[in-house]
Parts: structure tokens; C-alpha cells; sequence
């Protein structure tokens, strides 16, 4: 077994960041504006194509047949329009006594959001000293830094190292970096539909996986559960009429207000007993309520209402029994109110469904991430579940691959203005995925 990495401090001086092989990767991915559904989309998967290769992976890219796979009944959704989307498959080829372990990780960002709340251009990515006492404590700003292409480029530095140390995994190690993880799962999606099949192997027969990392960022935290996430719409209809006739109409946001108190009660009911994997979070399942559209003209009572929110899966809970609950509350609802009672509300899904996913906290994925975490830093990995949906859910849900997410940043600062990520947690995690890949396949 080779041990690439000693177990001395893990903080690796910053004095010159030019031979910093993570900072060599990630600043140019972060200087590709990778939203979804844009050509950067298509960019940073070209990018991440020529890493792998750089590191002498046989790698595949293909077309995603996004036509094709959004007709099928178990796709996952997809909010932003796309007409490309870029299929990348790296394989190191192990000597092929193990089943082949996968690193997994999305390579679309969300949008920047308003512009005048960052302090530089989002996608000019710079470093930066957090606290002056202390100069180590540096951090790389852009957007994408902290989810995930941090957690990206120390996959690949963890895949250079053990290439440079002459290692010889046992089993394959596929690299997987997917697009549309932010609005679905497009790209996991086509992972299990066509890349892994094309280029890979049937996962049942011939090329199993044993199991999959993700490094979303968790703060250096096993994640091995996420909760799940659906997008729904409601649709409450009133009857328009003249403002100084009001009493003769029927106003769609005031009928709206008993589908909302519904709502909040569903919530309530279904935090009363979360799982103990959840117990860290205030509300292990949101139910949020994101936009309400109504009326067009302010001396018109309206008559349409359209709120568009999102609603937690619990572990375990399956998609469509998760949906049945929530239509049920807004049909109780309409049912005490006359005129809802008329003119039912109607419940639409669409956009990112995100199902819950869970691996066994005693799959050796787990146990070897964490024997690799306690090696690195001296002590055990906090372990919990996510209350977000995130890919995990696709590779255990339709693959039986167990998944779990392990990397750098923190996800509260993910999706928001000057979005960073530790260099510290970077070079952290790239020597816990080589004693990851060291302990399963060395
Ligand atoms: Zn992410």
C-alpha cells in the first residue's frame, strides 16, 4: 500500500500558491460560469474531461439525450431549459479483483444572484486571509468554490497523488463529474442511464460499485442520508369583479390564506418524530412556500393565485406517498371552506423531484471514509442527514450504489454572495479520498 500523504499537519502553506495543484485546478473551473443550461454548463464538463485525461483516465464524453431521458417516469426533473448537456465518464482501470468505487460531483452552479452583494465578480475567483490573526486561514471566494467545484478539484489532486505514487487500485475508480445536480439531477441521472451502461458495464452483472463519494460540501462531515425535496405549485381560483364591488366577487389571495395555514400544519405534523440522523436540524422537513403571483390590476379582485414551493420528503418516505399527504391536507382544507369546497385547489409537481435517499451507516464506504477522516485529522467525522436532496439520492435510489456526500466547505455559505471555501478543508479532503480510495481498493 502506497501512503502518498504523511500524517503531519494539514495545512499546507500558502506562501506560494502557483504549486498548489488543487488552486491549479480550481481557479480555472471557477472561471467558467457553469450555470445550468448555459454553454459554461457544457464548458466545465469539457474542463473536467481534460483534467481526467491530463491524469491518463480513459475518459468518455457523450450527448445526454435529454429528450429522450425527460419522457421517462422515474426522470428527476429539470427546471432551467437546456438543448446540450455534456456526459463525462473518467475510468481509472484497477486490476479487477474489487468492484470499482466512484467519486461523484456536479460541476453547474446556481446563479450569482444580485451582483452588488458580492465584492467582486463571481466568476473572477481570488484568495483570501478570513481572519488577519491568522494568515493560514485562507480561503478561495468565487462563485461554485464551496458546491462544489471545491470539492472537485481536491477529488482530482487525491486521483493525481496516488497516480504520481505509483498506487495500483484493485478495483476501477470512476470519476463522474455530472451537470444539472442544482435543478434535478440531469446529469447523475444520465450517469445510470447511459454513461455507466455505454462505457462501463451492466452495475448488477459484470461492473459493480461498491460504493460513492460526493464531496458536496459538508464541512468535512459524513453525510450518508438526505432528506428528499419536491417542487409543487398550487393553483387557488377566486371570481373577479370591480374593487368597489368586492363583496360580489371572490379574491383568490384571501382564499389562499386557509390552503397556507393547512400548509404550516402539515409541517408541524411531520417534524413531530424525525429520524435521529435529522435531530440537528430546527425542521428536519420544510415546507416552504417560495413565489405567489396574483392579480394584474389593483382595483381588480383577483381571481387566480399561483404559489410555487417546496416540500420535505422524510428518510424512508416514498415520493408518491409524500405527495398523496400534501394533496390531502389541501383538499381538507378546501373541503371546510364553500367556495374552495366549488373550486377545489389543484396541486401541480414539477420541477426538481427530489426522492429522500439513505445509505447503511455501517456500508464500508462509511466506515472507510471515517478510519480515513481519524487518520488525517485525529478524531471521528461528526455524522448526519442532509435536509436537502441532492444527487445521493439517484445513486442509491437507482443504482443500490451506496452513496454518501464528504467534503469541503460549508454548505451555508453555498448558493449565497461571496461563496468560499477553506483551502485548509480542500487539502483535507484530497488526503481523505486517496486514504479512502487506499483502504477500499489499496
Ligand atoms: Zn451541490
Amino acid at each position: 500500500m502506497v501512503a502518498p500523504f504523511n500524517s503531519e499537519s494539514t495545512r499546507i502553506s500558502m506562501q506560494d500558491p502557483k504549486h498548489d495543484q488543487t488552486l491549479n485546478t480550481l481557479l480555472p473551473l471557477l472561471a467558467i460560469p457553469s450555470l445550468g443550461g448555459t454553454p459554461g454548463e457544457v464548458g466545465a464538463q469539457e474542463f473536467m474531461a481534460q483534467q481526467l485525461e491530463d491524469i491518463d483516465l480513459e475518459v468518455h464524453r457523450w450527448e445526454i439525450n435529454i429528450d429522450q431521458l425527460s419522457r421517462q417516469s422515474d426522470f428527476p426533473g429539470m427546471e432551467v431549459p437546456r438543448t446540450r448537456a455534456l456526459g463525462v465518464l473518467g475510468i481509472w482501470r484497477g486490476r479487477g479483483d474489487l468492484p470499482a468505487l466512484m467519486i461523484n460531483g456536479h460541476t453547474d452552479v446556481v446563479p450569482p444572484g444580485d451582483l452588488d452583494s458580492w465584492d467582486r465578480d463571481p466568476f473572477d475567483p481570488y484568495l483570501a486571509t478570513r481572519d488577519p490573526a491568522d494568515p493560514e486561514d485562507q480561503v478561495v471566494i468565487g462563485r461554485g468554490s464551496c458546491d462544489m467545484k471545491g470539492g472537485l478539484a481536491s477529488a482530482l489532486t487525491a486521483l493525481r497523488t496516488l497516480k504520481a505514487g505509483g498506487f495500483t487500485p484493485r478495483g476501477d475508480i470512476l470519476f463522474a463529474p455530472v451537470v444539472g445536480e442544482e435543478d434535478g439531477g440531469l446529469g447523475t441521472y444520465a450517469l445510470i442511464r447511459e454513461g455507466l451502461p455505454t462505457f462501463y458495464g451492466d452495475l448488477n452483472g459484470d461492473a459493480p460499485i461498491a460504493g460513492a463519494i460526493i464531496p458536496e460540501p459538508t464541512s468535512l462531515a459524513i453525510i450518508p442520508a438526505n432528506a428528499g425535496a419536491l417542487t409543487f405549485r398550487v393553483l387557488v381560483r377566486g371570481a373577479a369583479t370591480h374593487a368597489s364591488r368586492r363583496s360580489e366577487g371572490i379574491s383568490a389571495i384571501e382564499k389562499f390564506f386557509p390552503i397556507l395555514n393547512s400548509l404550516r400544519e402539515l409541517e408541524t405534523q411531520r417534524n413531530e418524530n424525525p429520524d435521529p440522523l435529522m435531530a440537528r436540524w430546527d425542521i428536519a422537513y420544510p415546507l416552504s412556500i417560495g413565489t405567489v403571483h396574483s392579480g394584474d390590476w389593483a382595483s381588480t379582485v383577483p381571481d387566480l393565485l399561483i404559489a410555487e414551493g417546496r416540500y420535505g420528503v422524510a428518510l424512508g418516505e416514498d415520493v408518491l406517498s409524500a405527495k398523496v399527504t400534501l394533496e390531502t391536507a389541501v383538499a381538507s382544507a378546501c373541503n371546510s371552506d364553500p367556495w374552495l369546497r366549488e373550486h377545489p385547489v389543484e396541486v401541480q409537481w414539477w420541477g426538481g423531484q427530489f426522492a429522500s435517499g439513505r445509505t447503511d451507516p455501517n456500508a464500508d464506504i462509511v466506515r472507510n471514509v471515517r478510519a480515513a477522516h481519524n487518520f488525517v485529522l485525529g478524531h471521528e467525522p461528526d455524522t448526519y442527514a442532509a435536509p436537502y436532496g441532492s444527487d445521493l439520492r439517484l445513486l442509491t435510489g437507482l443504482a443500490s450504489i451506496p452513496t454518501i456526500q464528504y467534503g469541503p466547505g460549508d454548505a451555508g455559505v453555498a448558493h449565497a454572495p461571496n461563496e468560499f471555501v477553506s483551502i485548509e478543508q480542500l487539502h483535507v479532503t484530497s488526503r481523505v479520498i486517496a486514504g479512502l480510495i487506499e483502504r477500499t481498493l489499496g
